[in-house]
């Protein structure tokens, strides 16, 4: 069976196809700046690197290019379902869903939750749907794995009426990285039947944490919106909630444009004044910048507090497992917070560290107690997964 995966972006798409049973990618690649003179398809094919050029086209015409590419390598005609990654399912999307009118109809109900998002994915799926007539087309929702999170985990603490009129409570994001980085670190610990407690770590240019028991995530870091938790390459975080009235007074600004500022202008990128990228930043706080420092500093100490703060709701600890583009791969990071978080019994073997804990099944601690991993995660996978078992 050969999956393609769609997951459209507000100027971008980008796809592969994958066999979900071996795990092969066959082809990926991205459609880019769409809608501008400067849009492309770029895309990798049998290890090679391509790019064409496509002048002012949007997602139709781009997700049309990426068909004829698929019938140009011979991989069209093969091709049994289509995976969309969709931003929010809001409270009614626990699972992935068969498109049909009354998903799309859902899908559509769930923009106000996400307003920059769903309208793209949904407008990936109609055209999908266009091009790919007769094909069964399957949305996986950011959100759905930590619909299984409590009331004490996903309630504010408002006017009870914000979550009942208005669906003002906490969703969760990443679950789709969450949910395949749970379950392949389930299964290196041997622990898949067993009662359990791991903390998932996605750092990425987006970082969230979930709290895991036994499989299902109790508690996780992002809220009604991406931008609650800990802190990412251009997004604040958690702050005081107060802090936009106050800088929208002080900045003579909308409080919109302040929200716009937390979400793009603040993390890493903020804090540094250099870079939202961590790799730029450590290179730079090696050579002595100070800010590139602090805002490693600040990063690692938010993410230790609140790695530490989600032992709670599992009330056990058996792994703190880091993926993503910075948990897989910074070797200072990851030693920075498992140093801090050394008080739960976590000690960190230098030597696995740097080498990705690759030489020992992902881990990178010493000792028979809770441990750290690094475990790669693996998106596009988990969607190629989720839509041929719904194909079948
Ligand atoms: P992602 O969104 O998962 O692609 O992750 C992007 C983030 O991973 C950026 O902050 C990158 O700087 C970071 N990253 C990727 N490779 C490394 C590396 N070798 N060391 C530190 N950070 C890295």
């Amino acid at each position: 069976m050969q999956i393609l995966i769609l997951n459209c972006g507000s100027s971008s798409a980008k796809f592969a196809v994958m066999d979900p049973a071996s795990g092969v990618e066959l082809i990926a690649g991205l459609a880019q700046r769409l809608g501008s003179p400067q849009a492309s398809l770029d895309w990798k094919w049998q290890g090679q690197k391509h790019t064409r050029a496509l002048p002012g086209a949007d997602h139709q015409p781009a997700l049309r290019a990426v068909v004829a590419l698929l019938h140009e390598v011979g991989l069209a005609a093969g091709i049994n379902g289509v995976g969309h990654r969709v931003l929010h399912g809001g409270a009614r999307f626990s699972d992935p869903a068969l498109v049909t009118p009354a998903v799309i109809a859902g899908i559509e109900a769930c923009i106000p939750l996400g307003p920059l998002h769903n309208p793209p994915n949904l407008l990936g799926i109609r055209i999908a749907q266009e091009l790919f007539p007769g094909l069964p087309q399957v949305a996986v929702f950011d959100t759905a794995f930590h619909a299984t999170m409590p009331p004490c985990a996903y309630l504010y603490a408002v006017p009870m009426e914000w979550a009942e009129q208005h669906q003002a409570r906490r969703y969760g994001f990443h679950g789709t990285s969450h949910r395949f980085v749970a379950a392949d670190a389930l299964t290196r610990l041997g622990l898949t039947d067993q009662p359990s407690g791991i903390i998932t770590v996605h750092l990425g240019n987006g970082c969230s944490c979930a709290a895991v028991r036994d499989g299902r995530s109790v508690d996780t870091t992002m809220g009604l919106t991406p931008l609650e938790g800990v802190v990412m390459g251009t997004r604040s975080g958690s702050v005081d909630p107060a802090l936009i009235g106050y800088m929208a007074k002080r900045l003579e600004l909308p409080a919109d444009k302040i929200i716009d500022l937390l979400n793009k202008q603040s993390g890493l990128q903020g804090l540094s004044g250099l870079s939202n990228d961590m790799r730029t930043l450590i290179e730079h706080a090696g050579q002595g910048h100070a800010r590139a420092r602090l805002a490693i500093e600040v990063f690692c100490y938010v993410l230790a507090k609140t790695i530490a703060g989600l032992v709670v709701p599992l009330g056990r600890l058996d792994a703190v497992v880091f993926t993503g583009g910075i948990g897989e791969n910074s070797v200072p990071v990851r030693a920075k917070v498992v140093e801090l978080l050394g008080f739960l019994g976590l000690s960190l073997d230098v030597n696995l560290n740097a080498g990705h804990g690759r030489t020992a099944g992902g881990r990178i601690t010493t000792g028979s107690g809770s441990c750290a991993l690094v475990v790669p995660t693996n998106e596009e996978l988990m969607i190629a997964r989720d839509t041929a078992a719904l194909v079948a």
